[in-house]
């Protein structure tokens, strides 16, 4: 008999942001360093079909998975935290669900039924949610509910993953619940109550926890009468509330729960054995604490307003600086406002430039301003997709002269489009609209990029336009090497500065490989580039 694919189901109480992507991401950590495997889910109750047309600065950054998914961000925390390649299967939203079951009652799948939230809806959820263990292959499925508890719209996926639970054998399924625990300063005291009503909402939708993660917000030590009071007052045993207090580090939390021995709790009521080896969290956190150096990388970027929209290049650049023992400020530079007159400012002390991805003309200027400062100046830079198509527009304009040149995105009048649309290449040999998901770059000999990666690297993609193949010749002539190409399309993928101590740019988005445990080798050879120059 195969084995049985075990569901810890992941909800939030109180509040929203209190990090339940973090905490679910944590359990991953410890399950996967205890030798299991593990898939992650997000259940979003929004109604967009995905966040890929969703505003950045309202909503973060969009997570490209391998298999070209347009993602949630957490999907970003999940994959760096359990080291596994996630899939489109990870992320649904309402709307992807509503859209599906709507389809189906277009095309009579329902013969005539009464169509409804309960059952079809519910069954649809559930029918994504066992779509994740691949026929039982995997010993972990986590699935991470967004929102609150209480939320109209996340009513069905509460319904859904209640019916699960009854469904399957009690060892089968477990409930976690991250909920804020608050504090009120004027007494000093820590108040339960609002995690009694949570439980209690959760009870009224048929749902115990098994786990209770108390998120603390205030630097205050909780103590044991807070965690008796909860563990009395909602149904759990004291050894079933586990505080979640702030950590200095995301990459601390799977070794602040396991502290407090969650992974027992988790063996327990799914009746498994678990033995986590969190050395490498460990290693990574005393590197981080005893960091000597620091840098300043900025990022030049649009959507600076909310720093979430490009989560994965901080978090890349922060764990690389981890394994590199150096702690990366970030120095956030709006593009939009970026001019000849304040760059000198804005820029001067700088250890490194990133230029980061964006769509549309908005800010596009400050970006090819910032990508010649740190040709001119010889500062170390990283540009990531329209980061690298700027560094060409840059060095087109400055270097080969062609001042009129520009992408098709954003001049198609331009006589000089160094970044173009390849039609027949997106339609038909690429598959869509946009180029999505992951892409083999062959990396040519003796370059710096071959240093970094070897012979091949495997990345993700999220564009449109690509570098026009007319103008590659004259590029490498006057010195900024193609370095990395697609070979099937003949699509270049890879840039590079030979006269320059770190000057390399990829049409893909190499944020999205990074791992706590594996540094992404163009963050880690930037910083490194960086550390040495300064
Ligand atoms: N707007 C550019 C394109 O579509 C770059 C996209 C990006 O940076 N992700 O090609």
């Amino acid at each position: 008999m195969g084995k049985q694919t075990k569901y810890i189901f992941i909800t939030g109480g109180v509040v929203s942001g209190l990090g339940k992507g973090i905490a679910g991401s944590s359990i991953g950590a410890i399950l996967k360093s205890s030798g299991k495997s593990v898939f992650m889910q997000k259940l979003d109750p929004y109604l967009n079909m995905d966040p890929g047309t969703m505003n950045p600065v309202e909503h973060g950054e969009v997570y490209v998975t391998a298999d070209g998914g347009e993602t949630d961000l957490d999907l970003g925390h999940y994959e760096r935290f359990i080291d596994t390649n996630l899939s489109k299967t990870s992320s649904y939203s309402a709307g992807k669900i509503y859209w599906e079951v709507l389809n189906n009652e277009r095309k009579g799948v329902y013969k005539g039924q009464t169509v409804q939230t309960i059952p079809h809806i519910t069954e649809k959820i559930i029918e994504k949610i066992y779509d994740c263990s691949s026929n039982n292959e995997v010993d972990f499925v986590i699935v991470e509910i967004g929102g609150t508890i209480g939320d109209i719209e996340s009513q069905p996926f509460i319904e859904a993953i209640r019916q699960i639970q009854n469904r399957l054998p009690e060892k089968d399924t477990l409930f976690v619940h991250v909920a804020l625990l608050t504090y009120v300063n004027v007494t000093g005291e820590f108040k339960t109550k609002p995690i009694q009503h949570s439980v209690k909402e959760m009870l009224s939708h048929g749902i115990q926890p098994d786990i209770l993660i108390a998120r603390s917000d205030v630097n205050e030590v909780v103590p044991p009468n807070v965690i008796k009071k909860i563990s009395n007052l909602c149904n759990l045993k004291p050894n079933q509330v586990i505080i979640g207090d702030n950590q200095s580090s995301i990459y601390d939390v799977p070794l602040a729960l396991y502290k407090q021995n969650i992974h027992d709790v988790i063996a327990d009521k799914l009746d498994v054995k678990l033995k986590p080896n969190l050395k490498a969290w460990i290693e990574a956190s005393e590197k981080k604490h005893n960091a000597t150096n620091e840098v300043k990388i900025s990022i030049v970027g649009k959507y600076i307003a909310l720093q979430d929209a490009y989560l994965s290049v901080s978090e890349s650049l922060k764990i690389a600086g981890i394994w590199n023992n150096t702690k990366v400020k970030i120095n956030w530079v709006n593009s939009r406002t970026l001019t000849e007159t304040n760059i000198e400012k804005e820029l001067k002390d700088s250890d490194g430039i990133l230029v980061p991805g964006g769509f549309g003309i908005n800010g596009v200027e400050g970006k090819i301003l910032a990508a010649k400062y740190a040709r001119i100046n010889k500062i170390p830079y990283l540009g990531i997709c329209l980061g690298m198509q700027v560094a060409t527009i840059e060095f087109a304009r400055n270097v080969l002269g062609y001042l009129d040149a520009n992408s098709s995105e954003f001049n198609p009048e331009s006589e000089n489009q160094v970044i173009h649309l390849i039609e027949g290449n997106n339609k038909d040999q690429l598959g869509g609209t946009l180029r999505l998901g992951e892409y083999e770059t062959t990396i040519i000999k003796g370059t710096l990029a071959e240093k970094i990666y070897g012979s091949k690297a495997v990345e993700r993609h999220r564009h449109r336009y690509e570098f026009n193949n007319k103008y590659r010749d004259e590029f490498e002539k006057a010195g900024m090497k193609i370095s990395g190409i697609y070979k099937k399309g003949d699509l270049v993928e890879l840039i590079e500065i030979t006269d320059h101590p770190f000057f390399l740019a990829s049409q893909y988005h190499p944020e999205f490989t990074s791992r706590l445990s594996k540094p992404n080798p163009m963050f880690n050879g930037f910083i490194k580039a960086v550390i040495s120059k300064k």
